[in-house]
């Protein structure tokens, strides 16, 4: 019989043809995985993994709006419900014009292995649309918001599936899409998180996954006997994720020296400070500007970190396949010791090859962003006891978790020969056992 390997493979070119992050993300699993499955004789019988590659559902629906000029746009909305074997679908909603069936599919696998990992219990789901709220009014905003979940109001629930924010998608438009679902069903109930604390969100939710990455960044150095405090670090994007990592970096004794957005680099010579990060968090998210109106730093336009600065730690926070193989034999040349992804999938799969086999230490984004969605879950368990708990208690909570993830990565896997800590194929290999032996467990659905 062919490998497992290559029978996913020629699975996968028939029945998702055309969707290439979603082979990528299955692809970098399967060579993990395949000696585990090969050996247990149930994953086999019960043909786990090729249940495992299909999504439970991909809901898919139009999304009509009217803007201000009185004109009615129509949008494409999706909601892929990959897996609920550990707990009710979890993951966020994306609103961007690279948004595809392909990408979402991708991040509704990767977060069931995510989900996974946080030993909490949730299944794995993603959802979102190709609208680009760039440039849009608010009350554009809330007018597609309000039509999205006129849609998907009907596929979720409390215990059924729980969507929360992703990119393009923070506590205002959770905002719009709660207001709706409470209007719509009448019920109050713990159904999206990121919720403002206000009206029932956790504190720190916001916080939580640029935070979660820098906890497990520590970790992983401490693992290896290296410490983040005086450490350079280099940061790609300048979303929510970007500029927390950058917060907690800066809070922990590390030298920030780099953002990014789609239309350049700022960079800090000697390290961002905290007035730097207050004066940044104010233009993007408040005032939504590009980097290159920014009167601290210098920006170099159209360029990437890696090309206009060197530093030992790399934390991708922007979006899928920024970094290849390039930008990593440039960084490896240049002092880099450590990645740690902040964003799903950042590098490619000749990027993420290389680095590996170059001994770097290497925190995939199933595990280093996981704090986002371990904050939500948080959030869930608020919600269902009424309570509210302060940012301390979130985020002490979230270290533990933090610190539980990445001893879940190395649990059954040892350091190789550089000394090092193979995290990426340890985080596949915890996640895979969960879901295969709950699936097992299942029987045949
Ligand atoms: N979108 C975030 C992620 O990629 C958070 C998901 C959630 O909180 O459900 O994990």
């Amino acid at each position: 019989m062919a490998s497992i390997a290559s029978h996913i493979q020629s699975i996968l070119q028939k029945t998702h043809p055309r969707d290439t992050e979603f082979h990528q993300a299955v692809t970098e699993i399967i060579d993990d995985i395949a000696d585990l499955y090969e050996e247990n004789p149930d994953y086999a019988r019960w043909n786990v993994l090729e249940r495992l590659i299909e999504p439970d559902r991909v809901l898919r629906f139009r999304v009509c709006w009217e803007d201000d000029d009185g004109h009615v746009q129509v949008n494409r909305g999706w909601r892929v419900q990959h897996n609920h074997m550990l707990g009710a679908y979890k993951g966020g909603l994306r609103f961007d014009p690279s948004v595809s069936e392909s990408v979402l599919k991708f991040l509704a696998f990767e977060q069931c292995f995510k989900n996974a990992l946080t030993g909490l219990p949730m299944g794995g789901g993603k959802g979102g649309s190709d609208f680009n709220p760039k440039g849009r009014s608010e009350r554009e905003v809330m007018r597609f918001c309000q039509a999205f979940m006129q849609e998907l109001y009907r596929h979720i629930g409390p215990d059924m599936d729980v969507p929360a924010g992703d990119i393009n998608v923070g506590p205002r438009e959770i905002g719009f899409l709660y207001g709706h679902y409470v209007k719509l069903t009448n019920r109050w109930e713990g159904v999206l998180t990121g919720k403002s604390p206000n009206f029932g969100g956790s504190c720190g939710r916001v916080e939580a996954t640029g935070y979660g990455v820098v906890y497990f960044l520590e970790n992983m150095l401490n693992a290896h006997d290296r410490e983040l405090e005086g450490t350079s670090v280099m940061i790609t994007g300048s979303g929510n994720v970007a500029l927390h990592a950058a917060e907690k970096a800066i809070q922990e004794g590390a030298k920030v020296l780099t953002l990014s957005d789609s239309g350049g680099t700022i960079e800090f010579k000697d390290g961002m400070t905290g007035d730097d990060m207050d004066y940044l968090k104010r233009l993007k998210q408040e005032e939504g500007k590009p980097l290159a109106e920014s009167s601290s730093g210098k920006f170099h336009q159209g360029q990437k970190p890696w090309q206009v600065t060197k530093a030992a730690v790399l934390l991708p926070c922007a979006i899928q396949n920024e970094v290849d193989g390039d930008a990593v034999d440039t960084m490896l040349k240049n002092e880099l010791v450590a990645v740690c992804e902040g964003a799903n999938m950042p590098l490619t799969a000749e990027a993420q090859e290389k680095l590996i086999a170059s001994n770097s230490l290497y925190g995939p984004g199933k595990a280093a962003n996981a704090g986002g969605v371990a904050v939500s879950s948080l959030e869930r368990s608020q919600n269902a006891i009424m309570q509210s708990w302060t940012s301390e208690e979130v985020d002490r909570q979230l270290k533990d978790i933090m610190a539980a993830i990445h001893d879940r990565c190395i649990e059954h896997v040892s350091k190789n020969k550089a000394g090092v800590y193979p995290y990426s194929r340890g985080a596949n290999l915890y996640g895979f056992r969960r879901l295969a032996d709950a699936m097992v467990a299942f029987g045949l659905h």
